[in-house]
């Protein structure tokens, strides 16, 4: 197709050149002047053409020969235009005879010949301009002032004998000036593409061929003075296309080359990135200012289970969100595309996936800006939580299932035990009512009996009693006002009052802090602590200290004995519910204190532990947070 147009334009120009020729040819018959004028003025067109061109695109070249080359045609130019106006016939300068036209062609010849012939020079140098013009401009105004005013310029044609000795030779020492300008330009070939040094050469050998058909005429107006001017057309439209060549087309060949090259790094940059885009395990989303996908990653493409093609130009909040929420999202992205809002760190939002099934994502957001700060597009990485939104829910409603049966429990063994306790009540009362009535009657075994039941009995109670505590334990308001633990722990040793001085225990403490906490929680937690310190004494008499200390928002408290101590083996579970180390006949107890104390402290949001060694005492830390909180 484009093969076929360039041989069609070759045609035509072709066409055109022949229609050219021809017309020139005719009219050199029909008015030699005429032609003369004609030719001469399309070599001078065409020479201030090579100066434009040569001009204007010197940024683009990589030497200077043709930069100097279109000042010294400008010149040449000039004198050509000078010895148009000369010609014999035109009675604009005219001196009435054919010297000093062909006077002024020699010397624009000398001046074009030794042009060419130095231009090579300066391919690896630095050209300036303003003083070639100047260097040009002088020698110019010297050659005319050598032809009209001084009148020093060797004659060149003489009226009825033709062409001067002087004439003849300069236009063989002009070939050879233009001979040896191709010899140099060879050597500098390196310079040039093949083809722009063709046209250099070609035009230079018609100029030697236009110069060799000047030596032959007799008359201004003979043959070889009419071949001698086609030369030079041809000779100058060549250095023309060499130009254009040089100075356009090629430059911008460069410039669409370096556009292509920067092209296709640009597109290999894009997949690089949609490279790294696609192994990442989050969706990446371009949405431009008109709301349609930019880009979209692998990810985003198998969670939304479409291929990118069918989601690429398309508009998100049209076609990818569910109907509820995509006018709410769109204002949202509407603003921060005016930069009314600043995107938010993160949000949540379900979208459409192919079969129209929802997915949740959680978003981030950042926005695209050009140079100007201008938003060009928003770039979410959206991760699919949907599962993770599920696995949260049925958490959330086990956790609430597990709350209630917990309440419904607690409840139960509240009413149980108090349901239980009146029974005992009953049992007890009636072994006391056999003891006294059958008093004389039982023997010593059934006295031991009952003694046994109502052992069970009282057993029995404290069991129910501690099982009332620990379901209280967990119930009523969660949130606890600021109470003095001094005040506390003197309400427990109060409460222990008969133990501790039986026992003659010794309870010392540091100041204690206020802390948010239920008072008589409080209490009971320091009682049972303090209790156990006491029950589970050595033989020494018990020294009980309580200290508490700030660490890092919490208070951690510390009820510190002389007593017996724990095993190691059993530290990690005295804190479970009946779990007792000491039977029945060792000491009393239903292996609910610490249980209970450890339901106060996590009710309070702080953590129960115990240090000891075996032997050597123990010492139980539980901490309580500083500040006031909700649980
Ligand atoms: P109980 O006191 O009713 O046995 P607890 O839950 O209060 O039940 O205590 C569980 C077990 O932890 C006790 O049986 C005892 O062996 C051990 N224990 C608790 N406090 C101390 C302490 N201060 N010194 C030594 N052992 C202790």
């Amino acid at each position: 197709m484009l093969e076929k147009s360039t041989r069609q334009n070759k045609h035509i120009a072709v066409f055109l050149w022949g229609a050219a020729i021809c017309g020139l040819y005719l009219t050199s018959l029909y008015n030699y002047l005429l032609f003369h004028v004609i030719v001469e003025m399309f070599s001078i067109v065409v020479a201030c053409g090579i100066f434009m061109i040569a001009w204007n695109s010197r940024r683009f070249l990589d030497n200077n020969y043709f930069p100097f080359i279109g000042i010294a045609y400008l010149f040449v130019a000039g004198i050509d235009l000078m010895h148009t106006l000369s010609y014999r016939g035109m009675e604009i300068i005219d001196d009435g005879g054919g010297n000093v036209p062909t006077q002024l062609w020699i010397a624009a010849r000398y001046v074009q010949s030794v042009s060419l012939l130095v231009a090579p020079l300066f391919l690896g140098r630095r050209l300036k301009p303003g003083h070639v013009f100047i260097f040009y401009a002088a020698v110019v105004l010297l050659l005319f002032g050598s032809i009209f005013y001084w009148k020093t310029f060797p004659d060149s044609y003489i009226e009825n004998s033709g062409l001067t000795p002087f004439k003849k030779i300069s236009e063989y020492i002009i070939s050879i000036l233009f001979a040896s300008s191709i010899v140099l330009l060879f050597k500098k070939r390196s310079h040039f593409e093949k083809n722009v040094l063709l046209l250099l050469v070609s035009s230079i050998v018609l100029t030697i061929g236009s110069e060799l058909a000047f030596t032959f005429y007799i008359d201004v107006y003979d043959f070889s003075n009419m071949a001698g001017h086609f030369l030079k057309v041809f000779a100058f439209y060549l250095i023309y296309k060499a130009i254009i060549q040089t100075g356009l087309i090629k430059p911008y060949d460069l410039l669409f080359r370096n556009l292509k090259q920067s092209e296709e790094n640009l597109r290999e940059e894009r997949d690089r990135v949609q490279k790294y885009l696609d192994v990442a395990g989050v969706m990446f989303l371009v949405i431009d200012r008109n709301q349609n996908v930019v880009l979209i990653n692998k990810k985003g493409c198998e969670i939304m289970g479409y291929d990118s093609a069918e989601i690429i130009g398309k508009n998100w909040f049209d076609n990818f969100l569910p109907g509820r929420i995509s006018s709410g999202v769109r204002d949202v992205f509407g603003k921060l595309m005016t930069g009314e809002i600043v995107p938010v760190e993160y949000f949540e939002n379900p979208v459409l996936v192919k079969g129209g099934k929802e997915r949740h994502l959680a978003w981030h957001n950042t926005l695209l800006k050009d140079e100007r700060g201008n938003v060009l597009a928003v770039l979410s990485s959206g991760e699919d939580i949907t599962e993770r939104k599920r696995a949260e829910e049925r958490l959330e409603r086990t956790m609430e299932d597990l709350k209630r049966s917990n309440a419904e429990l607690e409840q139960f063994a509240y009413i149980a035990s108090h349901d239980l306790k009146e029974p005992l009540v009953v049992v007890d009362g009636f072994l006391k009512l056999l003891r006294r009535r059958y008093k004389d009657r039982l023997d010593t075994d059934a006295e031991g009996f009952i003694d046994s039941a109502v052992e069970g009995i009282k057993r029995m109670q404290a069991l129910i009693g501690n099982l009332l505590e620990y379901s209280r334990a967990g119930r009523g308001s969660d949130s606890f006002g600021l109470i003095n633990c001094s005040e506390a722990l003197n309400n427990a040793i109060a409460n222990l009052k008969t133990l501790i001085e039986e026992s003659g225990t010794i309870v010392t403490s540091d100041a204690l802090p206020e802390v948010p906490a239920n008072p008589t929680q409080m209490t009971q937690l320091l009682q049972n602590l303090i209790g156990n310190a006491i029950k589970f004494r050595s033989k020494a008499p018990p020294v009980i200290h309580v200290s508490a200390e700030e660490r890092e928002g919490e208070w951690v408290f510390c009820v510190k004995d002389n007593g017996i101590g724990i095993e190691s083996r059993h530290i990690g579970r005295i804190f479970d519910i009946f779990y007792r180390l000491h039977r029945n006949g060792e000491s009393q107890g239903t292996g609910m204190g610490l249980a209970i104390c450890k339901k106060i402290v996590e009710r309070h949001g702080g953590r129960i532990w115990a240090e000891s060694e075996h032997g050597r005492g123990s010492a139980f830390y539980f901490t309580i947070p500083s500040r006031k909180r909700q649980i």
